[in-house]
């Protein structure tokens, strides 16, 4: 995980001297900057001004020792480890142009690399995008696994039953469905979602299906807003963040994590389908705190 914009700041700011009142402001705008969040970005400043009284913070090792505790403490990653020898569903959500299609290809080679599943079926979920439809069928191709799809406008529920029916006739291990990402019709999109969820378990019921969330690391404060929409509707398991290469801050992890409690599994880091890593606190502290 590149080095991001908050871990240059915070040698810069350290550069300057000792810590005090002064840097302790200009640090929480950087923690802001970093879209950690306002309020967040507040409790962690207080909790430092405590422990600089407490003559327990006197310079950078011990504020940015400090504070990877507590992020650590805030921040919830978990693998998404997939059980053996049975059918698992995971419903891939999240926000047309947040790297969804990308992610079911990232996710598809890293089944079959870490755990060796050959068997995955591709679902075309969403139905109300032709574009949607042909990149996913592309995309099997390109992989070669099988892709269930109908005509676009066709009923995504019926898609889905029709991908779990068909991984079970082949005996596949692994579904992963795309679905429709349209949230400028959030009533719409949601009633569609609690729909497909509904399938989804009674088809795939108990521990047999995942819903992944995939969010844009570009988007900061904006992607918090989608995940409480889609953790809503359907109960999102575990999140993915995407095109952490492409953005300099990445701290919305810690708000996010804090408001759902919701794990990050994964995190994307380029375009191929190579590039998916499973989500680690600690490179990802590392990344954020320098
Ligand atoms: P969808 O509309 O959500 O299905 O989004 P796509 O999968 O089509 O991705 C949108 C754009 O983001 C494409 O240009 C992808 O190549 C790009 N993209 C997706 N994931 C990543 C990532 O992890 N890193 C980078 N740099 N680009 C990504």
């Amino acid at each position: 995980m590149p080095l991001r914009g908050l871990a240059k700041r915070l040698r810069e700011l350290f550069a300057r001297g000792g810590v005090d009142e002064g840097l302790l402001e200009d640090l929480e705008d950087a923690l802001v900057e970093a879209d950690i969040g306002a309020r967040i970005s507040a409790e962690l400043v207080d909790g430092l001004r405590t422990e600089l009284k407490a003559g327990r913070a006197g310079g950078r090792d011990e504020v940015v020792g400090l504070l990877r505790a507590r992020l650590r403490g805030m921040v919830v990653a978990r693998p998404l480890v997939l059980p053996r020898g049975t059918l698992t569903v995971l419903l891939v959500l999240g926000v047309n142009g947040v790297g969804k299609t990308t992610t079911i290809a990232k996710l598809a080679r890293w089944y079959q690399r870490s755990q060796g599943i050959e068997s995955t079926v591709l679902v075309a979920g969403d139905t109300f995008r032709a574009a949607a439809i042909d990149q996913l069928r592309l995309l099997g191709e390109r992989l070669g696994l099988p892709v269930v799809a109908q005509e676009p406008g066709a009923d995504p529920g019926a898609v889905i039953f029709d991908g779990i029916a068909s991984a079970r006739a082949r005996g596949a291990e692994l579904v992963i469905a795309d679905t429709a990402g349209r949230l400028h019709n959030r009533e719409a999109l949601v009633k569609e979602l609690a729909k497909i969820d509904r399938i989804v378990r009674a088809k795939a019921p108990g521990d047999a299906s995942r819903r992944l969330l995939v969010l844009d690391a570009t988007t900061g404060q904006n992607a918090l807003a989608q995940a409480e929409v889609f953790h809503a509707a359907v109960g999102v398991d575990a999140m993915v963040l995407a095109k952490y290469d492409s953005t300099a801050k990445g701290g919305m992890v810690v708000p996010i994590s804090r408001a759902l409690g919701v794990p990050f599994a994964f995190v994307g880091i380029g375009e191929k389908p190579e590039d998916l890593e499973p989500f680690d606190i600690e490179r990802y502290l590392e990344s954020l705190l320098g």
